[in-house]
């Protein structure tokens, strides 16, 4: 089979990867390098966790993935998945993080329900009052993000898969590049990230925000290796240790301002003042931390911040792919594996992965809800 895939990120990455080693003859087309900073995909490290609250779908999809990922680090021979840990600040006993407990224990998936004084001795310093109890999975940590996706594209054209560079626009089951070349394939797979309504206006709806993720200096307590991912569901707060010497990353899930995709991406800062607030207060150790660089990043969200993953309506052989809605990265190889497998059996997935207009709570990201700060 003949594939072209637009976009190197997570999605088309992964099916690249995927279907390139399953002998199909794939074109890979991407305006930037894999990892570039512009895509959602880029920069250094993404969360890795299995807890979905209640959502068996999402909690089972992130357990293959750590499969899929060891999969792809043995093949290629690079780390991409730091299993640190992952720690949720729960404050109620009966909130989201036990309703993830259940759903992991029912699904075999490693996971701890600790004391906050037991949840202390995971971090240099702590201040845990306020919560009801820290849930750990022991499997949890990151994906060096950059790297996997370099890896991805890597481990496709090892298999055969052929890199183009250049920007591409839809034009019936074709794809056309701004030089007019035509790319044709028994299918073609769009899986462009934040720039898909853009492409499919009438078929995508993605909100579009700018995202900040702030890195502190916390000196070598925080380069541990083995100090755990953090997230606090309630108050959208989350961050990691000082990983590849990146610094100690901070920042919030609160949706941000809107941004074209293709708009410049900000360089000032506006979540210093209260991601420092919390971090001083959870981590005391950290509250005059300096602040050694922040940088932005877009989060393409559906209204449920369930994936997409279905045919155009009116181009059978044409897929597209993405909504990572701020969890995404963790599911490219997962993602591949289901729409390789449908494409393959000419069906379509669960309607949960259809195009169009969504609505529905935001569950699956790591904050409660989608407020501004
Ligand atoms: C701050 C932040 C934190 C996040 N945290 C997590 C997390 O902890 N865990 C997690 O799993 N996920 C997380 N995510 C979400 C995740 O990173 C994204 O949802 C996911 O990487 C999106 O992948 P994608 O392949 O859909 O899009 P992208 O990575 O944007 O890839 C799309 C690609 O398509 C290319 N493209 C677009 N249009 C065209 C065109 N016309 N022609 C040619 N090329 C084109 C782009 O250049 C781009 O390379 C986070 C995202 C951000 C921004």
């Amino acid at each position: 089979m003949e594939v072209v895939i637009v976009g190197a990120g997570t999605f088309g990455g992964s099916l690249a990867w995927w279907l390139a080693r399953s002998g199909d003859s794939v074109t890979l087309v991407d305006q930037f390098e894999p990892g570039d900073l512009r895509a959602s995909s880029g920069g250094e490290t993404r969360f890795y966790r299995c807890a979905h609250g209640p959502d068996t779908e999402y909690t089972a999809m992130a357990r293959r993935a750590r499969a899929l990922w060891h999969e792809l680090e043995e093949e290629s021979g690079q780390e991409l998945l730091v299993e640190c840990g992952f720690a949720w600040f729960a404050h109620r006993e009966d909130g989201w993080e036990a309703a993830s407990e259940r759903t992991l224990i029912a699904q075999g998936i490693p996971v701890e329900h600790l004391d906050t004084s037991s949840a202390a001795e995971l971090y240099p310093t702590f201040g845990g009052d306020d919560l009801a109890f820290v849930l750990y999975e022991p499997d949890g940590g990151v994906l060096r993000a950059e790297r996997s996706m370099k890896t991805l594209a890597a481990q496709a054209v090892s298999h055969g898969a052929r890199i183009v560079r250049g920007r591409a626009r839809p034009e019936g089951a074709t794809v056309v590049l701004e030089d007019s070349t035509r790319l044709h394939g028994d299918v073609i797979i769009w899986a462009c990230g934040p720039w898909l309504p853009k492409l499919f206006p009438d078929l995508v709806s993605l909100r579009v925000t700018q995202q900040e993720v702030l890195f502190f200096d916390g000196g070598p307590a925080w380069r541990a290796p083995d100090i755990p991912v953090w997230v606090d569901y309630e108050q959208s707060r989350c961050g990691t240790a000082d990983i590849d010497d990146a610094g100690v990353k901070a920042f919030t899930d609160d949706e941000g301002p809107e941004l074209d995709p293709d708009a410049e991406l900000p360089t000032t800062t506006r979540t210093e003042e209260f991601v420092r607030t919390y971090l001083g207060r959870r981590f005391p150790a950290l509250a005059e931390a300096p602040l050694l660089r922040s940088r932005s990043c877009r989060y393409e969200l559906t209204a449920d911040t369930r994936l997409i993953g279905a045919p155009h309506p009116d181009q059978p052989s044409v897929w597209i792919v993405g909504g990572g809605s701020g969890h995404g990265l963790k599911l490219g190889p997962p993602m591949a594996e289901l729409v390789a497998t449908a494409i393959a059996a000419g069906t379509t997935l669960p309607a949960g992965f259809a195009l169009g207009q969504r609505s529905g709570s935001e569950s699956l990201r790591t904050a409660s809800s989608s407020r501004s700060s």
